[in-house]
């Protein structure tokens, strides 16, 4: 695998559990010797996200409610104090209104729009730009989730496949921006794993059913697949890769009828 990352920090937002593909990229990071830094978005995550981070070396475990300015804040000062620096962010955060995954797209409300987009959208810019001054001369990395949803019509996923367009919109203008400071952006669009958010998503386990039946792989990818693909994208290995969404969905996006 990738070449080591021992003397690197990173950030991670979005762990909820051991199932949130925010945690496979930690553990595969950690595994490669990256300093990490957890954040978690409530404190009813707190002490679940503590006892997970005991898996790994030395972490730093923060709240951060994205939609918070005050909280970003207070996870890079926190940073800045402990690490110094930083190389990697990873965003695994998003969120809609549960009765917004279901039924007609059109009858989503102007509020769930919003709050999608801040949360699922908005959020890493805003993350972004507050871990640039800390990347400083050190070629950073920003990796973060999206899913097809953004670009085809997946029934139920609704509000969350437009706030994935305008996230995958966010990591090319971001590319843009920061290419010429030395660091990368890049995201990876997941095929579908059962996890928390996955499960507000009415009728998942059909989506799930489908891409074992359709996919070229004709098989559900892992969390660890996603979390590799971090790593890959946070090393050198992937030096000239920016602005991308790269797949890892069983190869489903290459699929017509
Ligand atoms: P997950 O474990 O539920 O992770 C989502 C995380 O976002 C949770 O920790 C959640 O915290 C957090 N979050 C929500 N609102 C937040 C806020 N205001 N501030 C900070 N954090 C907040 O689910 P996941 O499937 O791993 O999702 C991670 C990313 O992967 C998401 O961007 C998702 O869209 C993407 N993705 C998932 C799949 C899939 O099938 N699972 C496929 C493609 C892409 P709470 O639990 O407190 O809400």
């Amino acid at each position: 695998m990738p070449t080591k990352l021992t003397d690197r920090t990173g950030v991670i937002f979005g762990v909820a559990n051991k199932r949130s593909l925010a945690w496979s990229c930690a553990k595969a990071l950690d595994s490669q010797g990256m300093r990490l830094c957890l954040t978690y978005a409530t404190d009813r995550l707190e002490a679940g996200v503590r006892k997970l981070a005991e898996e790994l070396t030395n972490p730093l475990i923060l709240r951060c409610d994205v939609t918070s300015p005050e909280e970003i804040d207070s996870v890079f000062e926190e940073i800045e104090r402990e690490f110094g620096h930083l190389d990697s962010l990873l965003h695994g955060v998003a969120f809609a209104k549960r009765e917004e995954l279901a039924g007609d797209f059109y009858h989503t409300s102007k509020e769930g729009y919003m709050l999608a987009h801040e949360v699922s959208a908005y959020s890493l810019t805003a993350v972004a730009r507050r871990a640039l001054p800390l990347m400083e001369g050190r070629e950073g990395t920003i990796v973060t989730l999206t899913y097809i949803g953004s670009e085809r019509v997946v029934r139920n996923y609704n509000v969350m496949g437009i706030a994935k367009a305008a996230l995958e919109a966010s990591v090319r203008y971001l590319a843009n921006d920061i290419g010429r400071l030395g660091h990368r952006v890049n995201a990876i669009s997941a095929g579908p794993i059962r996890t928390l958010s996955a499960s507000g998503v009415e009728g998942f386990s059909k989506i799930l059913d489908h891409i074992e039946a359709h996919s070229p792989l004709r098989r559900n990818i892992t969390g660890e697949e996603v979390g590799n693909t971090c790593l890959f994208l946070c090393s050198n290995m992937s030096h000239g890769i920016t602005g991308s969404t790269i797949y890892v969905d069983s190869g489903y996006h290459i699929m017509g009828v």
